[in-house]
């Protein structure tokens, strides 16, 4: 008979359940039309009841199958009992289908810790900009992302009533990326996508200095990956504090897997180990093509206002 399939493609394949639920979840909120809006750190740090139970969904559905994985979400909540409904159960079989590479098959739950973003873009979401949000779950062994799902709830939502709402990306290394469609961005021109709701001195003065063709101002670190691997975008960069592990862990394993690279504006490689600090303090830079243009772009003045 066929061996089980390694922990860790069952695991992406239950967060592509999870994911999928959570995005339910980020629709049903915003429809019954209470958003129940929680300042955190300030105006331009939000959690909504949508974050809340997305968070509780996320974690608990994956906890109750994979006990010994280490879970970090974003949303610091009450340890109240998750009701029953929030728990989804299911799996993709596609993903399950897929062989495990070599280097994964023996990865016990124990050295996996699964980063959490219930729903990222929320200052978008509350401002109705529905679809640059995203649900990120980001999966790393050994410091390193290796895979990730993000779903994209309301993917679809200016296309009329007939459109499929929503999607699902997903990605392991040393497999791929799929649910989307790989586009290069247009030859020779540089197109920076960037914050719109956490702009600074140094974030402008970052982007002025690399002379770009346009630039896109759109929420989200999940949204933001997106835009450069179907080619809208040709560089992701944030020069500033305020991005965390949970928010580049999951874009991070589906831009690796399809040859991307993402680190800080530094060029330091992002780590995903528990211990780590959550905070990416040096800010962002990402592109599916042609890093070191950008990369040997970035003033050293900027470099060095930016503390790891
Ligand atoms: P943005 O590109 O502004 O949508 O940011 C991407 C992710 O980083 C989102 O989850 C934001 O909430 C988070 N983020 C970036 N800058 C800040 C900040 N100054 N304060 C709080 N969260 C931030
Ligand atoms: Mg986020
Ligand atoms: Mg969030």
């Amino acid at each position: 008979s066929m061996a089980s399939p390694a922990l860790l493609m069952r695991v992406v394949a239950s967060a592509y359940s999870v994911a999928e639920k959570a995005a339910t979840i980020v629709r049903n909120v915003m429809s019954a039309g209470d958003l129940g809006v929680v300042e955190k750190a300030g105006p331009n740090d939000l959690q909504t009841k949508a974050d809340r139970l997305v968070q509780m969904s996320i974690c608990a559905s994956l906890a109750r199958k994979f006990p010994k994985v280490t879970i970090i979400g974003e949303e610091e909540l009450p340890n109240d009992d998750v009701t029953e409904d929030l728990i989804e159960d299911g799996h993709c079989e596609e993903i399950l289908k897929k062989p495990c590479p070599a280097q994964y098959t023996g990865i016990k739950e124990e050295e996996l810790v699964i980063w959490v973003d219930p729903l990222d873009g929320t200052k978008e979401y509350t401002e109705g900009l529905l679809d640059h949000v995203t649900v990120l779950i980001g999966i790393a062994y050994g410091g390193k992302a290796i895979a990730g799902v993000i779903n994209q709830p309301y993917y679809n939502y200016e296309a009329g009533a007939n459109a499929v709402l929503g999607r699902t990306i997903w990605g392991v290394l040393g497999i791929g990326a799929f649910g989307f469609q790989l586009t290069e961005a247009p030859a020779g021109k540089h197109i920076v996508v960037t914050t719109r709701s956490h702009s600074s001195a140094l974030v402008n003065e970052c982007i002025t200095a690399l002379n770009p063709d346009a630039v896109i101002r759109v929420g989200g670190a999940g949204n933001k990956i997106i835009q450069l691997i179907e080619g809208k975008a040709s560089a992701y960069v944030f020069a500033s504090p305020g991005c965390k592990k949970w928010d580049t862990c999951a874009p991070e394993a589906i831009l690796h897997a399809v040859g991307g690279k993402i680190t800080d504006i530094r060029g330091n490689p992002f780590q995903y180990n528990k211990e780590v600090k959550h905070m990416n303090s040096a800010g962002v830079l990402a592109t599916l093509r042609n890093y070191d243009y950008y990369a040997s772009r970035i003033p050293n003045t900027v470099k060095e206002s930016l503390v790891p």
